[in-house]
């Protein structure tokens, strides 16, 4: 049986989520979708239009098809295509909707969706996977990802592809966070091992601004405006009451038209209830030195909010690019450990260098960054290796630079801070053109 549905769209239509509702009669075993739209690009315009297909079945959401491929969609209960959760074909109302990300002017643009159901008996066996314990590592510093993609949404790679370049780069942990959809997250958690630990998340991509949920394996409802219409800090609470940690993604990075709803326009939320937010995302940019900047302004205003750094990758990155890895002190290599210490900012970010601070303070009271100090004469220290000569180390007190200097690949230094001088503290190293090597969380100074 085939159903189609077809409609024209304008640009009115955009940031839509547009339903479509079909019936599975009892005794279906395969649905097959296929979406196309025309034009891709409308007279004139250099970005294309872009549209995605969530798709749920009488129990609920089922998947999202974050990017048009040509091989469609097929849903059985053994196994799917990425982004789409295996499982009963539901009898009953399913509906196919289309998210309007970016559609362009003048043209009109037309777009086709054919449903196909078929109750042949399915060939595949069901498919599973089983989530690898691995061996328990004590307290000490991890060095990792929490944000990348696969095919599940608009990657190039598969999910094995992004664990293999884990492994190869000697990362500890690596996250997957496809846009809008879990459906990755079983097969990464079975490709972990002793030597890395494979996390999960979904990466919240509405069409004002991204946000990345880590440590989640549910869905979380991302369409603000469709059903009980909510707002960006309420779904920042659901996820943080859910025990997952909310990251507001790349919040600096270009919007409309170039990188549609990359731009993060949520005003209640600069940062509002976010706890934490990626200051650098890909390689080493001039947003994310505007994102540094703003976060910065935050911490002075009194926020205590964990800097974090995704890859962002879709594919293997350019090799030449600086990207920063998160490297934080947990007391373990586990999940739950690592996002635990990554709230409480007791990480940094460097593309190589390692860059440890501590303090302590008059009275013998010892923190490292994340930590809060009472209001008392301080002792800050920092060591570091693995930077270059001629590299920049700074310490910024209240997000002012108080001390430049050039230095060695590897050293150490410390400063003193007068009672009350600072609200906090941290360091950062830079090469000669200003471009960032490594930054740490800040140590906070009152009575928090
Ligand atoms: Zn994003
Ligand atoms: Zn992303």
């Amino acid at each position: 049986m085939k159903i189609t549905f077809e409609a024209t769209l304008s640009v009115a239509d955009l940031h839509r989520h547009i339903p479509h509702i079909f019936e599975v009669p009892p005794g279906t075993t395969q649905i097959h979708v296929e979406f196309s739209y025309s034009p891709r690009y409308s007279q004139g315009q250099e970005n294309h239009n872009q549209m995605s297909l969530s798709i749920a079945d009488p129990a609920g959401p089922r998947g999202v098809y974050y990017l048009i491929r040509d091989y469609g969609i097929n849903i059985t209960e053994a196994r799917c295509t990425p982004g789409f959760n295996a499982g009963p074909v539901r009898p009953g109302q399913w509906n196919v909707e289309v998210d309007t990300y970016r559609l362009l002017p003048p043209d009109p643009i037309t777009y086709t969706i054919e449903v196909t159901l078929s109750s042949d008996p399915i060939p595949d066996p069901i498919q599973t996977y089983e989530k690898k314990q691995i061996a328990s590592r004590g307290p000490g510093w991890y060095r990792g990802d929490l944000h990348a993609h696969s095919l599940h949404s608009d990657a190039s790679w598969d999910v094995p592809d992004l664990v293999q370049y884990a492994r190869d780069h000697k990362l500890d942990f690596i996250t997957l966070t496809d846009h809008n959809t879990v459906s990755g997250l079983p097969q990464v958690e079975s490709l972990a091992g002793d030597d890395l630990l494979t996390m999960g998340g979904m990466e919240l991509t509405t069409y004002y601004g991204h946000a990345v949920v880590l440590g989640t394996r549910k869905w979380f409802e991302w369409r603000l405006d469709t059903d009980d219409h909510f707002t960006m800090p309420q779904l920042a609470d659901r996820v943080l009451a859910s025990g997952a940690l909310f990251v507001t993604a790349h919040p600096m990075a270009p919007g409309d038209p170039e990188c549609s709803g990359c731009h993060w326009e949520y005003e209640d939320m600069l940062p509002g209830n976010s706890p934490a937010v990626e200051i650098w995302n890909g390689g080493w940019s001039p947003y994310n030195q505007m994102t540094v900047e703003m976060y910065y302004q935050w911490l002075n205003e009194g926020h205590k909010i964990s800097a974090t750094a995704g890859s962002d990758m879709h594919g293997p990155p350019d090799p030449d690019r600086r990207g920063g890895r998160n490297v934080v002190y947990a007391e373990e290599l586990s999940e739950e450990a690592i996002l635990e210490a990554v709230r409480k900012g007791r990480s940094y970010i460097s593309a190589g260098p390692d860059l440890i601070l501590s303090g302590q303070t008059q009275s013998g009271i010892e923190a490292i960054n994340g930590d809060t100090l009472p209001p008392e004469a301080a002792v800050i220290s920092v060591h570091w290796s693995g930077a270059h000569e001629g590299d920049i180390l700074r310490f910024n007190v209240n997000g002012r630079t108080l001390e430049k200097r050039p230095i060695q690949a590897a050293g150490e230094a410390s400063w003193t801070l007068e009672p009350g001088q600072a609200k906090w503290c941290n360091v950062e190293i830079r090469d000669a053109q200003n471009e960032m090597w490594a930054i740490t969380n800040p140590i906070y100074f009152g009575d928090r």
